[in-house]
């Protein structure tokens, strides 16, 4: 599991606005979660991700440009897809000047249908490559048939080291510590031990081994774990 599906954290002030878009986007079917400030969404993005944010420009004392930097420098949420809304179209203007990673921008007032529209688009685009796998350095993971293959040898894994390799390998580069990655692979609800993550660490590392592809999953001392390709 990375991004929690289908959800969008809309980040506005003005509540009138953030429940038209939270109505909007309940009916097309997305889980909403709200935030008045970027402070508040910011606290909301510490242990885990909705799929996409819509942020407003216009916030009380941290700009919403100003959060999609902070976002963008963060390897937590550096990937987290943003579609900003914007009041007029000087803003718009404006905003193709920055260098901020925001995906795309919407100006006010926008229609409900093309705002989803936007939406769907942004989540196709940041999506799982087509055919379900992901190949990384000689061995490719299968998402559909739940498989790992080694130079096209099938590879035994457990459901748990499969999920934790498939989160490694769709964030290379960037280090877990072992209560993200307990949110990420074994979900939120579930109470597990931050010391289970290390038994499974092991355990991919053992079936990566034979083939010398162990050296991938590395210790980050005193903080966690990264996956280098
Ligand atoms: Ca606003």
């Amino acid at each position: 599991m990375d991004h929690t599906a289908n959800t969008v954290l809309v980040v506005e002030d003005e509540a009138e606005i953030r429940e038209m878009l939270s109505f909007t986007l309940s009916r097309a079917g997305f889980t909403v979660w709200e935030a008045e400030s970027a402070e508040q969404a910011l606290g909301m993005l510490d242990r885990q991700l909705p799929s996409l944010a819509i942020v407003d420009w216009m916030l009380p004392r941290m700009s919403g440009v100003d959060l999609a930097a902070r976002l963008r420098r963060d390897a937590f949420t550096a990937e987290l897809p943003i579609i900003m809304l914007t009041a007029r179209g000087e803003e718009a203007d404006k905003l193709k000047g920055y260098d901020s990673g925001i995906d795309d921008y919407l100006t006010k007032p926008f229609s409900p249908r093309e705002l989803v529209a936007r939406i769907r688009a942004l989540l196709r685009r940041a999506g799982k490559p087509d055919d379900g796998a992901i190949n990384i350095g000689g061995m490719t993971l299968d998402l559909r048939s739940h498989q790992l293959r080694v130079e096209g040898q099938p590879v035994k894994l457990g459901p748990t080291e499969f999920r934790l390799l498939e989160h490694f390998m769709t964030h290379p580069n960037r280090v877990f510590d072992r209560a993200q990655l307990l949110d990420h692979v074994w979900g939120r609800s579930i109470y597990v031990e931050e010391r289970t993550v290390d038994v499974h660490v092991l355990r991919l590392r053992k079936a990566l081994k034979p083939f010398g592809l162990d050296k991938h999953v590395e210790t980050v001392r005193g903080v966690g774990y990264r996956f280098t390709p």
